[in-house]
């Protein structure tokens, strides 16, 4: 899903010309209140089929919904989640007895222990739109516009389903009657379409891939179908339909044609599109952004960003779903990385990297942990920053982890993964894919930045220091300042260094607060870069000096002295510093520095009280490096 603000004021406006009641609820706190829907842990739901009849004017739908589905354990009543606002007539099918409806849960009583149910429910009412619309009645200019939008909890204002992503059903129906001036569109192939007597049109909608309730929808319109075609082997082609308002069809073709080659990027980079013996498309809708139902993307707005984004969502968000909305970075995070992906593949890496900074930018406004605290509330679910921004830059810092082809290999085998192919996930899944690719432990990756909250914030120092012949130690500290949750950021990060020899890389693994690294490299440092690539959502200061430094004592000025002399000295790694004065003899006169200290330029001054004209020595000490100089008082 992908909220686009612009066109937020756009929708507001247009609905309230609609005239619908329910305008306030609509956004009011987004269902800030609510709680995450109770749901029947005892079933798994194995199939849907929707018979709708939408009457307009007076708006209100008439349904017949079949739900099969198996009890974990034999049981004789099992409960489904339908919104109290619809009036239920009748269940009827094989075995079933008695119903109750309340509290927006439909209880169905069966005459006798069974392992599994089939069921049909005759409703019938106006849904009420709560969330982000779920069921709406709206329009385009005159034109009825009819459209669902149930992520995450408002399935059950329009069907009764088990209303969670955790339990799939296998294949779905979706059948809708409408004026026969309209057209209605929903997942998967259309299998009939039949003329009614009355005026009417049945559509007869089939999913053939298991689907979560959330993803199933419809969209009703005078809608005018374009088609593109994605060619997807020498012989084969996905047909691309895009049913849009007559009105816009014009200005949106372009758009509509960078589909084809968005749907070639996510199927090279996160292998074949999911639905491939179904369809993909687009379904114009009301509401200011997208949402990715599965096969067929309900679209507010159809820029490239919209398009991809909502594409990408049909590998995750689709194919695999997140378990719970705690994990909805699973889907969000993927869909604003893989416009990021398109963008890289379309107009090359700075366009990427351009893309990538202003989501970071944004993502540093995030407050609260990505993993979603409160999954009843829908804004906490879609904050922009965690769950979008945040989400995404994670994925550019694995990547700047894994390096490109293992972070490709990880999105590929988790969307191919038999346990979650089809199915759902959470984060812990997604982790233990990338880690099997990777070879190594990405616990700490996880934990600070899922659940952890904020970013680092490193300060940079750093010195050489020549260790014979074009050798040179580059001596570099890495601070953090003190973070919450987690109190510092372990990261591997990459260090470049650049000299008259050429550039070297090196990968320092960062895991302390207060962390120093010497490494020797050829050539004499001239510019260190920390993080080069951007890959690590941060802030830094400190690096690329002009002038790296080089441990010295300066001699001091004036010289001789008297009444005071300054005296200027440069440490090039983090250590022990001192710098003391003794006379000939050896005695220590002042001690004028004794610290642990960062790389840095220094200065000092000294002012000597009751001392004897002569020559002294003033020395400083860096770990085993030492260098001094004499200098001389007159009084
Ligand atoms: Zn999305």
């Amino acid at each position: 899903m992908k909220l686009t603000i612009a066109l937020l004021l756009f929708y507001y406006l247009g609905f309230h010309a609609a005239g619908d009641k329910s305008t306030l609820p609509f956004y009011s706190g987004a269902g800030d209140n609510s709680s995450v829907i109770q749901t029947d842990t005892t079933i798994d739901v194995t199939y849907y089929k929707l018979q709708l009849k939408l009457s307009i004017n007076p708006d209100n739908i008439k349904g017949i919904t079949t739900v099969n589905g198996k009890f974990i354990t034999p049981g004789n009543s099992f409960f489904l989640n339908l919104a109290n606002s619809l009036t239920v007539d009748s269940v009827t099918g094989a075995n079933i007895g008695s119903f109750t409806h309340s509290n927006d849960v439909l209880r169905v009583n069966l005459n006798s222990l069974s392992s599994e149910f089939a069921v049909n429910v005759y409703y019938r009412g106006l849904p009420p739109a709560t969330g982000y619309g779920s069921f709406v009645f709206s329009s385009h200019g005159p034109e009825p516009s009819i459209w669902s939008l149930s992520e995450p909890y408002g399935s059950s204002d329009w069907f009764p389903n088990k209303n969670a992503p955790a339990d799939k059903a296998d294949s779905s129906d979706v059948w809708v009657t409408c004026p026969s001036s309209l057209t209605a569109v929903s997942n998967g192939l259309l299998k009939e379409t039949i003329t009614n007597p009355d005026n009417t049109t049945t559509y007869r909608w089939k999913g053939s891939y298991p689907i979560a309730s959330y993803l199933i929808s419809i969209a009703v319109s005078n809608y005018a179908l374009y088609k593109n075609y994605f060619r997807y082997s020498q012989t084969d082609s996905l047909t691309l339909t895009h049913y849009v308002y007559p009105e816009y069809l014009g200005s949106l073709k372009s758009n509509l044609d960078e589909t084809p080659e968005m749907m070639r990027v996510f199927s090279e980079k996160y292998s074949q599109y999911p639905f491939i013996r179904e369809k993909y498309g687009h379904a114009q809708f009301g509401w200011g952004g997208g949402m990715e139902h599965q096969t067929i993307s309900s679209m507010g707005a159809f820029t490239p960003g919209v398009i991809a984004h909502e594409l990408s969502h049909q590998w995750y968000g689709d194919k695999v779903t997140c378990r719970d909305f705690h994990h909805i970075w699973l889907n969000e995070g993927f869909a604003t990385y893989s416009e990021a992906v398109y963008i890289e593949a379309s107009q090359g890496r700075e366009a990427y990297d351009y893309f990538m900074l202003q989501k970071m930018n944004s993502a540093k406004n995030a407050v609260g942990t990505v993993y979603v605290q409160n999954a009843g509330s829908i804004s906490e679910i879609f904050n922009t920053n965690r769950s979008y921004y945040k989400g995404g830059v994670i994925l550019h810092m694995l990547r700047g982890v894994t390096g490109d082809s293992l972070f490709y290999d990880i999105m590929k085998s988790y969307v191919n993964d038999t346990l979650h192919a089809y199915g759902t996930a959470v984060t812990e899944d997604f982790q233990r894919i990338a880690e099997s690719k990777y070879g190594k432990s990405l616990g700490y990756f996880f934990y600070e930045w899922i659940y952890g909250e904020k970013y680092p914030k490193y300060r940079i120092t750093w010195g050489k220091s020549q260790v014979g012949g074009n050798s040179y130690d580059v001596n570099l500290l890495v601070e953090q300042a003190v973070n919450t949750n987690p109190v510092f950021f372990t990261m591997p990060v990459d260090v470049k260094v650049e000299t008259k020899s050429g550039d070297t890389t090196v990968t320092v693994f960062n895991n302390s607060q207060t962390q120093t690294f010497v490494f020797t490299i050829t050539g004499e440092p001239l510019r260190l870069t920390f993080d080069p690539g951007n890959f690590i959502l941060k802030d830094k200061t400190g690096d690329d000096p002009v002038e790296p430094i080089d441990f010295r004592l300066d001699q001091n000025y004036p010289n001789p002295f008297n009444p005071a002399t300054v005296i200027a000295y440069h440490v090039n790694k983090y250590d022990d510093v001192s710098l003391t004065v003794y006379d000939v003899r050896g005695r220590e006169i002042a001690v004028l520095v004794n610290a642990k200290m960062r790389p840095g330029n220094f200065q000092v001054k000294f002012t000597p009280v009751n001392l004897a004209s002569g020559i002294y020595f003033c020395v400083l000490k860096s770990g085993s490096d030492i260098d001094s100089k004499k200098m001389i008082y007159i009084r």
